[in-house]
């Protein structure tokens, strides 16, 4: 299992506010390349499967809406240890909680819509990322 891998989205919130820019030129300015990219919109199921995880949570209707909304940035990113450094790099999930200078400090607006998502565990990377992406789209 590859540990020098991680998936992200940057969510409906950061594309409608026109975050998108400034999100990416953290991320690589923290020294993530990014492997894979593109600008897509998930459908409902893709969304209850993507986060089929949380579906007893009495948030999950919620974050599908919200997640459908619009489009997304989904993307594919290396670094060595990938996983911890792009959860400390994005902050904690409700942006209260979240350190100074991490994306969802200067860009969430709440827990419920905080600007992106960053893969838990090397696996989860794995499997998100080919949610995601075919194997001619990573590089
Ligand atoms: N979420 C929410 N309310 C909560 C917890 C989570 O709306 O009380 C949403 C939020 O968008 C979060 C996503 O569900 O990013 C997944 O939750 P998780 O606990 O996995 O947080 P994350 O890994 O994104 O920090
Ligand atoms: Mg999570």
């Amino acid at each position: 299992m590859r540990t020098d891998r991680t998936f992200t989205m940057l969510k409906p919130d950061s594309v409608e506010k026109g975050h998108v820019g400034a999100i990416l030129e953290k991320i690589t300015a923290s020294g993530f390349r990014i492997v894979a990219m593109k600008l897509t919109q998930m459908t409902t199921a893709d969304a209850q499967e993507f986060y089929a995880v949380h579906n007893e949570r009495p948030f999950f209707g919620e974050l599908v809406e919200y997640m459908t909304r619009g489009p997304i940035v989904a993307a594919i990113l290396e670094k060595d240890n990938a996983v911890e450094d792009f959860r400390t790099l994005i902050g904690a999930t409700n942006p209260a909680d979240a350190a100074d200078g991490t994306i969802r400090k200067l860009y969430a607006a709440s827990i419920g819509e905080n600007a992106v998502h960053g893969s838990d565990s090397d696996e989860n990377s794995a499997i998100e990322g080919a949610f995601h992406f075919s194997g001619r789209e990573m590089f």
